[in-house]
């Protein structure tokens, strides 16, 4: 069996964080088995389905290195949806109700009152033809539900939830075709699994009653029953998430300088019992990846710990891990290893290379003490070596020591009271710029 998943989204709005882990989870299992990956829209619901967000959501999966195999539009399939309709209509699984919106909502307003569970009554089924013809006649349009087999227990195993059932008695018969011929989101998913042969459907655990309806849809239509998994829901941490953070959606996540692989191997082990680790690219996670790892209990999302990865992340990329962002403008090599340890977001290396390149007012607090300092620079190329030589002259020299040693140079020669290494960044400013900066000269 081939493995094939799909990450089915609506294009409705931008995409969040917490399908982002569902994509996640269905690429690692694909490319941990060897399959395919698809990317599937779920666009059928013209009002709310805009092309933008479509575009948003495959650039951002592509931005995470998340590549689907094959791609589908489900408003582009409508007639094999027509198709597999006429065919259930035929078989005697799907019927056609009249009852308005107010209508079926005054009924679970009654069940509700009456301490019932909101089930459909299937009143619909006991129209005779001549009343269905005079409601068409007097222009009501029916929708159409399926007919649920009502005497079935409906069980799966679920690989996160473990078995799980169903009575199908429980189950309202859902609405396949809306009033205004559109399917619903029920009937072309089941179809679409069947047709691009799907054999894991994982999403999250709001799902987990559409999949006992959908399993007996699949068997209505002839179809193989995937296996399913129902991933616990991302609950944020501190309530709402602030703008400031990027909120949900990736895209903002990702302006705010988090990285791909930062969001990646966070969310491949959040709501796992594995620790988070970093991991420089997806093939690693892949390597790591179990799904039998992710637990039932709710995954808390704390943009605090997703900022806490950024770091790590940076901090094992090679140079040419980045060196074509557009952040990496005019560093090299030498320059990105120097100051690498110390990024927290990949963009503040622009940061460091002005502090190291352009004119910089140096902050002084001894003025005597740095130009005395400078005086002992030494001569020649300066390298790693250069710093300890000269911090060493400077202390024997000034008595000085520990933070009132370093820290009227670091203000010196940046500006700054924290940053990378002195040892180096002191070639990187190189010899004329230090001489200037520690007498106070703007250099
Ligand atoms: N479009 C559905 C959603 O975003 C897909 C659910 C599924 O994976 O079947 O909730």
């Amino acid at each position: 069996m081939t493995v094939i998943t799909r990450f089915a989204p609506s294009p409705t709005g931008l995409l969040h964080i917490g399908n982002v882990r569902t994509a996640l989870i269905c690429y690692l299992i694909a490319r941990k088995n060897g399959g395919k990956f698809m990317l599937r829209l779920d666009d059928t619901d013209t009002e709310r389905s805009k092309e933008e967000y479509a575009e948003i959501i495959k650039e951002n999966l592509t931005w995470l290195g998340l590549e689907w195999d094959i791609i589908a539009r489900q408003s582009e399939r409508l007639e094999r949806y027509e198709e597999v309709k006429q065919k259930l209509i035929a078989d005697g699984r799907m019927y056609p109700c009249y009852e308005s919106a107010e209508d079926l909502d005054m009924k679970r307003k009654v069940l509700i009152g009456r301490g019932l569970p909101p089930i459909y009554d299937r009143a619909a089924l006991d129209l005779s033809d001549d009343v269905k013809q005079k409601l068409e006649a007097d222009g009501t349009t029916p929708h159409w539900r399926f007919k649920l087999d009502e005497t079935s227990t409906i069980q799966w195993n679920d690989l996160i939830k473990g078995p799980t059932r169903f009575e199908a008695k429980n189950l309202s018969d859902p609405v396949l075709i809306r009033a205004n011929g559109a399917p619903t989101y029920m009937l072309p998913s089941t179809i679409d699994d069947i047709d691009f042969d799907i054999s894991h459907v994982v999403r999250g655990e709001d799902h987990v009653s559409n999949t006992a309806i959908q399993i007996q849809i699949f068997e209505a239509i002839g179809g193989k029953v995937p296996e399913f998994a129902h991933h616990s829901l991302m609950k944020s941490k501190g309530g709402k998430i602030s703008k400031r953070e990027g909120g949900f959606d990736v895209g903002a996540i990702r302006d705010n300088g988090i990285e791909a692989m930062a969001i990646n191997s966070f969310l491949a082990r959040l709501g796992t019992s594995d620790p988070i680790e970093p991991r420089l690219n997806l093939d690693e996670i892949v390597d790591n990846f179990d799904l039998s790892r992710f637990t039932k209990g709710s995954a808390i999302y704390d943009f605090i710990e997703l900022e806490r990865m950024n770091p790590k992340i940076l901090h094992i990329f090679s140079y040419t891990d980045v060196k074509n962002r557009e952040e990496m403008q005019d560093i090299d090599e030498e320059f990105f290893n120097s100051v690498q340890p110390n990024l927290t977001h990949l963009s503040e290396i622009q940061e460091w290379h002005q502090i190291c390149k352009d004119e910089l007012a140096p902050v002084i607090d001894d003025a005597d003490f740095t130009a005395s300092a400078s005086k002992l620079l030494p001569e020649g190329e300066w390298d790693e070596n250069t710093w300890g030589e000269w911090i060493n002259k400077v202390k024997e020299a000034t008595g000085k020591k520990g933070k009132e040693l370093f820290m009227p140079i670091r203000k010196a020669l940046t500006a700054r009271d924290n940053g990378p290494e002195l040892k180096h960044i002191l070639p990187l400013i190189g010899s004329a710029k230090t001489t200037a900066r520690l007498n106070g000269q703007k250099a």
